[in-house]
């Protein structure tokens, strides 16, 4: 067996105010009952780095069931790995019992064979995660971070570091490449040398991965507000034809496709920056809308403008199916899409794009203010100026007061 490592002991470097009252709460009563307990993961480091965590994450010694015995708002979810979700107020917190770090992550001392569910100490459950930055504890009780993996040091330098050798950590889950991108893009952490040879190096097992996994990523990452970037690290590093292999296929035949991609991606970041939040079918949209927009073409096929969103459908199904996607997401996207033709009518519809149609029809609809900041991306991208954008948003604004 490996020995435990000494952890190395920090007071907070920021004011207690900053952690959430819940989730101290939640550590409190579960070392009260004598479990050791933490705060851990992306909250950790967030706080670290100065920004405000989405969630607080909870790992304990204490067993699921015993979590459970102690809260009585709380509930057991997942069947491999089990957690608790402590119910306070409206929110939830995670609970999750401290795990060993899988066995080959362990190098060849290992006498018994580990799963990847199987409990262990905390100083392990440090081990097993991703990134130095994301394995350290937090006591809220103690008011100290514990840190077994030299985290502290990689926030103080702003450097990702996996924790252990990337050769062996990114093969073991190939996704960890795509959440290097993710945290070195969103956090402007700089990943060492090492981390980016082995990403290179080991970037075609992503195909082994689930592809719901990789897609759940793709989402994360094009939500990052650093989009233009991510998309220069996933061509450098070569990742599109393991993440959506059918728009690989259609990049390839163009390099000004890759071009007009970035200037989406650009246009996103910039409507980030003022405060606007991309989802699942917003960033679907973005990534098919000039694929798909080359496919509406009358050389391409010759249909109705109604019956567009089926082209659109046709691009995404087999993402879709492959990643099983949420099935409103992927026919919200393609609604994005097809609205386009009647927002900003390309000049190959001809007469069929000037022809009346049903404005107050499509404005009732669920997706129609995404259609209309899709439209606003579009503009943007291609460098032309908001006026249509404007026009659309004022007659939507004027059929409300008329309802209401
Ligand atoms: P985000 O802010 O995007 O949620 P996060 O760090 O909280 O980032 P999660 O996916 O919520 O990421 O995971 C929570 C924690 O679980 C991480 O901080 C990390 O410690 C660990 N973890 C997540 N995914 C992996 C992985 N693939 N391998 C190892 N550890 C992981
Ligand atoms: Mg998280």
């Amino acid at each position: 067996m490996v020995q435990p490592p000494k952890a190395q002991r920090y007071g907070l470097p920021f004011p207690r105010r900053h952690l959430d009252r819940r989730a101290v709460s939640i550590v409190r009563q579960l070392q009260d009952a004598g479990f050791e307990t933490y705060l851990v993961g992306g909250c950790v480091r967030d706080l670290l780095l100065g920004s405000r965590p989405k969630d607080f994450d909870i790992a304990t010694s204490a067993r699921p069931n015993q979590v459970r015995r102690i809260f009585r708002r709380s509930r057991i979810i997942g069947r491999r790995f089990k957690i608790v979700h402590v119910h306070m107020g409206r929110e939830f917190y995670e609970v999750s019992t401290f795990r060993a770090t899988p066995e080959e992550n362990q190098g060849e001392e290992v006498e018994t064979i580990k799963r990847d569910n199987e409990y262990g100490p905390s100083w392990e459950d440090a081990h097993r995660r991703d990134f130095t930055v994301n394995g350290l504890f937090l006591d809220p009780i103690a008011e100290e971070i514990v840190d077994w993996v030299d985290g502290m040091r990689d926030i103080e330098a702003g450097v990702l570091h996996t924790i252990g050798d990337p050769e062996v950590r990114f093969p073991e889950d190939p996704v960890r490449i795509l959440r290097m991108i993710k945290f070195m893009r969103r956090l402007d952490l700089d990943p060492g040398d090492a981390e980016i040879r082995a990403a290179k190096a080991h970037a075609p097992r992503l195909s082994e991965s689930a592809p719901a996994r990789l897609a759940e990523e793709v989402f994360r990452l094009l939500a990052t507000r650093q989009a233009a970037g991510v998309w220069e690290d996933v061509q450098a590093l070569n990742l599109v034809q393991f993440l959506i292999p059918e728009l690989q296929d259609w990049l390839r035949l163009d390099d000004e496709h890759g071009k007009e991609l970035a200037n989406r991606f650009k246009a996103l970041d910039q409507m980030a920056a003022d405060g606007f939040e991309t989802d699942y079918s917003f960033s679907l949209a973005v990534l098919y809308g000039p694929w798909a927009e080359q496919e509406f073409h009358p050389a391409k096929r010759k249909i109705r403008v109604s019956e567009f969103s089926q082209v659109a459908a046709a691009l995404t199904g087999e993402f879709q199916q492959r990643a099983r996607l949420p099935r409103f997401a992927v026919t919200y996207a393609n609604r994005i899409l097809a609205a386009q033709l009647r927002l900003d009518p390309p000049e190959f519809l001809g007469a069929q794009g000037r022809r009346r149609w049903n404005f107050k029809g499509m404005a009732g609809q669920e997706w129609f203010p995404q259609a209309l900041e899709y439209l606003k991306l579009r503009l943007i991208a291609s460098g032309r100026d908001l006026d249509l954008y404007e026009d659309w948003r004022e007659k939507a604004l004027s059929l409300e007061r008329k309802d209401s």
